[in-house]
């Protein structure tokens, strides 16, 4: 069976998304020429220990990236991805991004792994805060700082959302794994488990990536352009 024929007869879809799908949003992706700022590497500054060396620096660096991604529109690549969930019975987009662009494209049912750029939470208490758009850290009525509620490298993912996550890629018959390098744990392993469970997965990125050893199909290209280029197979569901 082809892609056509299996994405015309396939009832249960996953799309799996990394920062790839934004970047023809004008959003820089972690790993890529484009991923620096002042000389920082992202996995220096997204983890609590660099949170707790110099929180103002970190702050910094979310308040720059929360700057670019209050200006970045979805692109054509969000825009496909929702035509996929209503096209599919049974859809679920897991995605690592953090900047809500899916949502602002239609998509409803997401799991954002990762959590989103836009809410805060006390790296004291744990208590939540929502937006806040400051150069200057901000402090918490216990006297703990505040963060974004974003998952860092190093820390544990949303049990809950996480088992959903893993039970959706395994009751995949079509995986879709989209702009993401596939080296952080544990999103990563999501296409082994649909794969394992049979499904057929299709890759999209600019290069290959340790997924690309298990995709049925791999499409070498910007997100945006490829999925433009399957738009109708979700419209008509034939093609
Ligand atoms: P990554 O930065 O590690 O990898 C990006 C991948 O996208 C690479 O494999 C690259 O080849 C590919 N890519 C770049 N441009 C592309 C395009 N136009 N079309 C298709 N593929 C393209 O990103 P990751 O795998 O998502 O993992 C890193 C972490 O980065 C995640 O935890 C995520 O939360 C975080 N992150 C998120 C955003 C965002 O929300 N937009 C931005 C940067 C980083
Ligand atoms: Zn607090």
């Amino acid at each position: 069976m082809g892609i056509k024929e299996i994405i015309r007869k396939g009832k249960r879809c996953v799309v799996l998304t990394g920062s790839g799908v934004s970047a023809e949003s004008g959003i820089p992706t972690f790993r890529g020429d484009k991923g620096l700022w002042k000389q920082y590497r992202p996995e220096e500054l997204a983890t609590p220990d660099a949170f707790m060396r110099n929180p103002q620096l970190v702050w910094g660096w979310y308040n720059w990236r929360r700057g670019i991604i209050a200006k970045a529109k979805p692109n054509a690549a969000h825009y496909v991805i929702s035509d996929m969930e209503k096209f599919f019975a049974d859809f679920m987009l897991i995605t690592q991004n953090i900047d809500g662009l899916h949502r602002k494209a239609g998509n409803k049912d997401i799991l954002e792994l990762h959590g989103n750029i836009w809410e805060n939470k006390c790296f004291n208490c744990g208590k939540r805060y929502g937006e806040i758009m400051s150069e200057k850290l901000q402090k918490c009525e216990c006297g703990g700082y505040l963060r974004p509620d974003v998952v860092w490298f190093g820390e544990s993912l949303d049990r809950e959302v996480l088992e959903m996550a893993f039970l959706k890629a395994r009751e995949a018959e079509l995986c879709f794994v989209i702009g993401t390098s596939g080296v952080v744990q544990p999103a990563a392993s999501l296409p082994y488990v649909s794969k394992e469970s049979g499904a057929y997965i299709v890759e999209i990125n600019l290069e290959r990536t340790p997924i690309s050893s298990i995709a049925d199909e791999f499409i070498s290209g910007k997100a945006g352009e490829a999925l433009v280029k399957m738009r109708e197979l979700f419209l008509h569901g034939s093609g």
